[in-house]
């Protein structure tokens, strides 16, 4: 008998497959299974048309049988078959497969990362047996073949027994080793559980013999005995065949839709939101996509895998595949099905595939225009979903220099003076007052905090809503939008409020010339704490606050001064007195006085309590505690 030698290019996708190290080799079983259902569709589809076939369609399975005594694996289609020519170039020759040239190509040295993300077809058998066997028989041919090889070596082709058309696979699996237990692909219940996770909505019925024991019923008089068990045989078929997301959206009901989620995604929390998707044109594809109620514990975190399953035809090709995903949409879950993602050609160049991106650009439109559906007809839950995942849509406007922000502003939300309820954009400025010029804002770490900050005094005196940012990312991304429906955003700490007066200004101004002495002494002895010391105008009964001129604000001072590796960063700070309170009364008598020194321990102080109100720690406690001291 001749041993025939594999092709070149074949021969080094075999030793790939041989000696990889690749952690996933179950996967030959979703590989196989593949191949056969595609053997099956091609006598299908002739049955359709050719009675001479004698089959009908509940007469095409895939059959698993696994013999722990041999330690054989036997995957049997009643498929096209192959014919001795077909046997040699399908399986003598990979020429039509693109793992290679991609690999090729694209320069990718890790093994690894090809049969991972794609599979590589039948070689991957050899991933997981010593030796294998192919006996098939093509449709309408009176003979039939056995391909055998046990890996590098080469192949033999021979004339075989079969009767009928199709193929049988026969895998002789490696002997265990300390990393790997080749036993387990023998185990029914590993095969059942391979089959449900990889070829659960293959077309045709994936059936084995399973090994079951039941109790054996007793006679009356036995009562006493130990329970006796039995061994029976029941054929079952392993996978579930027709995928929900391929079902006639009338079929489905809402507990359909939120079954399979829990069911699929392992979350015992009902999602927010579902869309089953069906589009069709310039990307044909299906699509189960869910808003998850909850944030995953690890969702903002590096760890955190974003993605959705991609099925090509009802076969799972990754199972997060997130180039389907931006970053700000990362928390939804789902699945998406195409057919335009062919398995059988060159399935290694999916992950640059135009296709997909075409797919990932409309998924991205429709998880896009579901929030806003949410948003508008179903409030509560939008609310809820803004809890778990505005964070995210924040950090989405900020990142990418902003590229994204259009898309994404009708999303957010933020806590509002008013009614201390979340009010969206669009809502804040519908019910801006017409002499009102700008959206403002107030930066704090929670509510209450902001509530008290003296800087919101003017502002809210005014009547003006104020939106409440508390988390850290919030003026960041308020900075990159800058606007909202040209309405410039303004925080309340702003110097240019566009709430001046200018009778009140004139009165400020002159108000500081008066006192140019004063304001001096008082900045000489914050040299090097605050820029300036300036009369206030916005404030009302406090005597102080700090506020910032430039671009950094104090929020984002401590923000980006509280990341790890970050640069010092400070704010041009500003100390504001209010004229107008008691204390600056005090401040003039001792400027009039002459005692410079008193002067200093109140600038001190009164920066000091600035702080404290900004909710940043004051410099030195010690200090401050002492001149407290000394003044009680
Ligand atoms: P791919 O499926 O990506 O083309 P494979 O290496 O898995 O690559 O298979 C090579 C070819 O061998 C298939 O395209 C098919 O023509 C043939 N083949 C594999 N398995 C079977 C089978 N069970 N029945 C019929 N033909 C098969």
């Amino acid at each position: 008998m001749e041993t025939k030698q594999f092709k070149a290019e074949s021969k080094r996708l075999l030793e790939m497959m041989i000696h990889s190290i690749y952690t996933h080799k179950e996967i030959f079983l979703r590989e196989l299974i593949s191949n056969a259902s595609d053997a099956i569709d091609k006598l299908y589809f002739k049955s359709l048309t050719d009675d001479k076939v004698g089959l009908n369609k509940e007469d095409f399975a895939i059959w698993l049988t696994a013999d722990k005594d041999t330690r054989t694996l036997k995957i049997t289609d009643n498929g096209i078959g192959m014919t001795e020519e077909e046997l040699e170039n399908n399986l003598g020759t990979i020429a039509n497969s693109g793992s290679l040239k991609f690999k090729n190509e694209n320069k990718l040295d890790d093994d690894n990362q090809i049969i991972g993300q794609f599979g590589v077809g039948f070689y991957s058998a050899f991933m997981v047996a010593k030796k294998v066997t192919v006996i098939s028989k093509a449709y309408g041919s009176d003979k039939a073949y056995k391909w055998e090889s046990e890996g590098v070596d080469g192949y033999t082709i021979t004339e075989a027994d079969k009767t009928s058309a199709g193929t049988e696979i026969i895998l002789e699996m490696l002997e265990d080793t300390d990393d790997e237990k080749y036993t387990d692909f023998l185990d029914q219940y590993r095969l059942k559980s391979l089959v449900k996770k990889y070829s659960d909505y293959i077309r045709f019925p994936v059936k084995m013999e399973m090994l079951h024991s039941r109790p054996v019923e007793k006679s009356d008089d036995d009562e006493n005995k130990e329970p006796e068990y039995e061994d029976y045989i029941e054929v079952e078929t392993l996978n579930s065949m027709t995928p929900l997301w391929k079902k006639n959206k009338s079929e489905l009901k809402e507990e359909d839709y939120k079954h399979f989620y829990t069911e699929k995604f392992y979350d015992y929390s009902e999602p927010l939101r579902y869309a089953h998707v069906k589009n069709e044109g310039n990307a044909n594809y299906n699509a189960l996509l869910y808003v998850p109620s909850k944030a995953p514990f690890d969702f903002y975190s590096k760890e955190f895998e974003k993605g959705l399953q991609l099925y090509s035809n009802g076969v799972l090709i990754m199972d997060k595949c997130s180039d389907l995903l931006p970053d700000y949409f990362g928390f939804v879950k789902g699945l998406v099905d195409s057919e335009d993602l062919s398995l059988n050609i060159s399935r290694e160049m999916l992950q640059h595939d135009r296709q997909l991106k075409v797919i990932a650009k409309s998924i991205e439109k429709t998880i896009n225009s579901e929030l806003k559906k949410m948003l508008k007809n179903d409030r509560e839950n939008y609310e809820k979903f803004w809890e778990a995942f505005g964070l995210q849509l924040k950090y989405g406007i900020y990142s990418d220099y902003g590229m994204n922000k259009e898309k994404l502003q009708d999303l957010l939300m933020f806590t509002s003076s008013k009614e201390k309820k979340l009010v969206t954009l669009d809502e804040y400025v519908t019910g801006m007052r017409e002499e009102q010029k700008f959206i403002y804002y107030a930066t704090g770490d929670s509510i209450e905090r902001i509530e008290q900050l003296p800087q919101t005094e003017l502002v809210k005196d005014n009547g003006f809503e104020i939106l409440y940012l508390t988390d850290n990312i919030d003026e960041f991304a308020i900075k990159t939008l800058m606007k909202y429906k040209d309405k410039e955003f303004k925080s309340v700490s702003a110097d240019d409020l566009g709430l001046e007066n200018t009778e009140k200004q004139e009165e400020i101004k002159a108000k500081e010339e008066e006192n140019a002495d004063l304001l001096k002494e008082l900045s000489e002895a914050l040299e090097g704490k605050v820029a300036k010391v300036i009369l206030s105008q916005r404030l009302k009964t406090h005597p102080v606050c700090l506020t910032s001129e430039g671009e950094i604000s104090l929020e984002m001072e401590k923000v980006l001064n509280s990341m790890p590796n970050g640069q010092k960063i400070t704010a041009q700070r500003v100390l504001e007195i209010n004229p107008e309170h008691e204390i600056f009364g005090k401040l003039q008598t001792m400027s009039t006085t002459g005692d410079k020194e008193k002067i200093s321990k109140y600038a001190k102080l009164l920066y000091s309590q600035a702080l404290l109100i900004e909710g940043m720690a004051i410099e030195n406690p010690v200090e401050f505690s002492n001149l407290i001291c000394e003044l009680m």
